[in-house]
């Protein structure tokens, strides 16, 4: 990189703490900045597919997910009128052939644990936590971001700035003018209990499931090397709460699933708690670049849960930036930047629409739904994967 300035991180989720760990392994320095005091997981599951999973394994981090993560033999996907397995399509073996890399599902407490810990081990990069921006400039050649820590005020320079600041992004509303996070018209309940409370006749442990429904489909998996299992209800939903992360009435859970098949009932009473989430996406004309600030991660592309690929983007986004930027050439950083768009927002935009789609053919009724089961179960697996391969089949181009 044409510069020996550090790159300031705004934001340590997924994609900034990926992006930090990127950028020290292929020596720059990198100050990240982060708001809470402490870093703590948000939610509960999130399945790592191989185009993700590839690349944290790339960075050493294969032992640490395999330690608490879960790699499921298949994900059954199955229809809420009959109760019956519309079809199976293989993970386990199949994703390490077909490649080259593992599927796997894990506690984000455990993913966030595992980046953060080999951050800290990173001696280029600086966190600073409790950091409440207060105001970011770019000048020529340089960033400079103003933050107060602990009642005193602090000056970070460098020669980019990174917003990897989550679907409610400052740095995207305020350096790029970019808009407030949109609501999509969902909400996704989330909870876990233990495995071992479980003795109904689905298999949690060895297979992840999909339930598709009228207006809501239920996915679950096993977290914590087995020991939990993650739920994740998708409702369409008026969110009327100020808050967009709040507690969950069981009742309204249980109302919303009541006639669903026993088994799922089964499973939505198993958690005592419920959190309900207001699903928000980032707004669709987001500029994804400014002069020497660019966004990652939800930040630009905040998306529907329903591919499970919003996390695999920041990965993907933190992993094809770093290697920009510190590729050794004599390209500008806004050279750089731009080629970063060029290679990213086609396939993130192909990413969301595909989540979108997904949203209205899980949450099919009636005739259509029995419909998309026909052709689901016409497709099989293959046909299934086959249309999956342009996300797990994914690796980074080197440019
Ligand atoms: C129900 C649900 C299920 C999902 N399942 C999956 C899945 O299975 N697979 C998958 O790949 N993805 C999944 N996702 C998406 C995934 O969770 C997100 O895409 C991912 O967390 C985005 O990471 P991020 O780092 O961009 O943002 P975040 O994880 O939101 O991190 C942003 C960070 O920035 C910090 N921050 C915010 N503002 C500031 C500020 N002003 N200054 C400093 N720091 C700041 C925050 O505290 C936070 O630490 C799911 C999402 C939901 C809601």
């Amino acid at each position: 990189m044409p510069d020996q300035l550090p790159v300031v991180v705004v934001g340590a989720g997924i994609a900034g703490l990926t992006l930090s760990l990127c950028l020290a392994r292929a020596g720059i320095q990198v100050t990240l900045l982060e708001k809470a005091e402490r870093l703590r997981e948000v939610g509960a599951g999130l399945q790592l597919s191989p185009n993700a999973s590839s690349i944290l394994i790339d960075l050493g981090l294969g032992p640490a997910l395999d330690a608490t993560g879960v790699r499921p033999e298949a994900v059954a996907i199955r229809d809420s009128a009959s109760g019956e397995v519309v079809t199976r399509m293989p993970l386990g073996g199949v994703m390490m052939d077909r490649y080259g890399a593992p599927y796997i599902v894990i506690h984000r407490a455990d993913l966030q644990a595992t980046l953060r810990d080999a951050v800290m081990n990173e001696p280029r990069v600086t966190l600073h936590l409790g950091a409440e921006i207060t105001s970011i400039r770019q000048f020529k050649d340089t960033v400079e971001v103003q933050a107060t820590r602990g009642g005193k005020s602090s000056t970070y320079t460098g020669s980019v700035l990174v917003g990897a600041d989550g679907v409610r992004s400052m740095v995207r509303q305020k350096v790029l003018a970019g808009g407030p996070a949109v609501y999509t018209g969902r909400t996704a309940w989330r909870a876990t209990f233990q495995a071992s409370d479980w003795h109904g006749a689905l298999d949690l442990r060895k297979e992840t499931g999909l339930w598709m429904g009228p207006r809501a489909h239920l996915v679950h998996y096993a977290i914590d090397a087995g020991r939990e299992i993650n739920l994740i209800a998708a409702v369409d939903d008026d969110w009327i709460e100020d808050d967009w992360d709040v507690p969950g009435s069981k009742l309204q859970i249980r109302d919303a699933f009541a006639d669903w098949p026993a088994q799922v009932r089964e499973l939505i009473d198993k958690p005592d708690i419920w959190r309900k989430w207001a699903l928000c996406g980032a707004p669709s004309n987001t500029p994804w670049v400014r002069e020497r600030a660019v966004l990652i991660g939800d930040a630009v592309h905040g998306m529907l849960p329903f591919v499970a690929q919003g996390g695999a983007m920041a990965i993907e986004d933190a992993r094809v930036l770093a290697s920009l930027l510190a590729a050794e050439d004599d390209r500008s950083i806004e050279e750089r930047l731009s080629t970063f768009v060029s290679l990213r927002k086609p396939r993130t935009d192909k990413v969301m629409a595909m989540a979108r789609r997904n949203g209205s053919i899980y949450h099919l009724d009636g005739l259509s739904a029995k419909a998309r089961n026909m052709v689901m179960r016409l497709a099989g697996p293959e046909r299934l994967l086959d249309a999956l391969d342009w996300i797990y089949g994914w690796t980074p181009v080197e440019s």
